[in-house]
């Protein structure tokens, strides 16, 4: 008998893929997708963000991301003043100028993003255009796209989708046979990731970002790609309109996810189930090991999530089957069928599965059901917090390093956290 690559048992009483889906449609609380611009400047070290919008805008960015202050930042935001929102100026003319200026004293900037805001949206300043104008003007020196970060139409997980999904169509073609990992992912979980991978024999990989514009990969018919993020959408149909092959998996957070992820690479790839045992098995064991300290807490305990990353349905496959927790309602602003399928495949049937937002309908069903944790963005935290619920902000997630095997305790952690701090407080309250 031959061994086989592992897959992850289905839920007895079947998984939720079938399930019913409340559409919900009204108010939603989010951040906007300028948020992205926050860890994609980390990781591609040669890329500016330019953001073409307000104030408010400047001001989101800049204390999203303090710290830049200290250093020559990555990001900066161009400001419509009241002139431009009436009419009065040239915007196209004051962008050309403001980006030569930049270009000027930047010479390390090798690609230039234009990032659409509210306000460029609501007074329709075409930045297409406008990057296809600049990519002449300052080329081969520096490469200008544009992608929308405004709050109007995106979650703020979309900002990242937008800007990789921009990239994809100058991406130069190739026939070579290659693995493309898509998703923004800190380089020291990316180095983990491609550790394995190489360990298994899997390669080449390439990575979408890159780092530099210079690392960059081709694309074509026999690329395959592994998503990293189940947020990318737009990205995943930008790369199959350029014939790459997506290989559908379960997201690589936690033992089991991380294990699934890896089995359909090499399963791809032709690796053995002996070279994969090998590779896999210790730190299989060290991420068991962690999730089972870290979850304590959340055994036996119910979790209601809002919609707000997108990270929701993965979240909740993990927080069910490796933590042992109950899904009351798991909330996502959009399911997309081909992307997270196989992690709905394996969340038990059981939960409210419901696609977007009419918040003040779903508070009240986070109040009815009151769940021990309720996942959330900041806007809805304190006031539940205030109301007796645990609250996890789903910014976080983002924001934490939580892919892959090592990373498997701390984000079980992350969920435990809350518990752990409310049943402190009482205990203090208590004596
Ligand atoms: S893009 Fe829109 S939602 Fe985001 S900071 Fe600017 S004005 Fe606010």
């Amino acid at each position: 008998m031959t061994a086989q690559l592992p897959l992850p048992a289905p839920p007895v009483g079947g998984g939720c893929r079938a399930a019913p889906v409340l559409k919900e449609r009204g108010q939603r609380e989010v951040f906007c997708g300028l948020t992205g611009i926050i860890w994609l400047h980390r990781k591609m070290q040669d890329a500016f963000f330019l953001v073409v919008g307000s104030r408010t805008c400047a001001h989101l960015l800049q204390s999203a991301a303090g710290v830049m202050i200290f250093a020559e930042p990555r990001f900066g935001t161009a400001i419509l003043e009241e002139t431009d929102l009436a009419g009065l100026a040239d915007a196209h003319k004051e962008l050309d100028r403001v980006v030569a200026q930049l270009l000027a004293r930047r010479p390390d900037i090798r690609q230039l993003f234009l990032v659409g805001s509210c306000p460029s949206e609501v007074i329709k300043i075409d930045l297409h255009r406008a990057a296809e104008r600049l990519t002449i003007a300052h080329a081969p020196r520096v490469r200008v796209l544009n992608y929308s970060g405004s709050g109007i139409e995106t979650t703020f997980t979309q900002g990242e989708d937008a800007c990789l999904a921009c990239m994809v169509p100058v991406l130069p073609e190739t026939q070579a046979r290659e693995l493309l990992v898509v998703g923004a992912l800190p380089d020291v979980v990316e180095d983990q990731m491609r550790a394995l991978l190489a360990a298994m024999g899997v390669g080449p990989v390439r990575c979408l970002p890159a780092h530099r514009i210079d690392e960059e990969t081709a694309i074509g018919p026999n690329t395959v790609f592994a998503l990293t993020q189940p947020f990318l959408g737009d990205t995943h149909a930008a790369l199959e309109r350029r014939g790459a092959r997506h290989l559908p998996a379960p997201f690589p957070f936690g033992e089991e996810g991380t294990t699934a992820w890896l089995a359909a690479i090499a399963r791809e790839f032709g690796v053995s189930a002996d070279t994969f045992a090998a590779v896999t098995d210790a730190p299989r064991a060290r991420a068991r090991k962690a999730i089972a300290q870290a979850a304590a807490a959340l055994h036996g305990k119910t979790v209601f999530f809002f919609p707000d990353s997108q990270l929701e349905i993965p979240l909740a496959r993990f927080l069910v089957r490796e933590c042992g927790m109950t899904a009351l309602e798991v909330g996502a602003p959009y399911i997309h069928d081909a992307l997270v399928g196989p992690d709905l495949d394996l969340l038990p049937a059981g939960p409210v599965i419901s696609e977007g937002q009419d918040v003040d309908k779903q508070l009240a069903r986070a109040r009815a059901a009151r769940p021990d944790l309720t996942v959330c963005g900041l806007g809805l935290a304190n006031p539940l917090e205030a109301e007796g619920l645990s609250t996890k902000w789903a910014i976080e997630l983002v924001f934490t390093p939580v892919h892959f095997y090592e990373q498997a305790g701390d984000l079980a952690g992350l969920f435990s956290r809350p518990l752990r701090r409310k049943s402190l407080l009482k205990l203090e309250a208590a004596e």
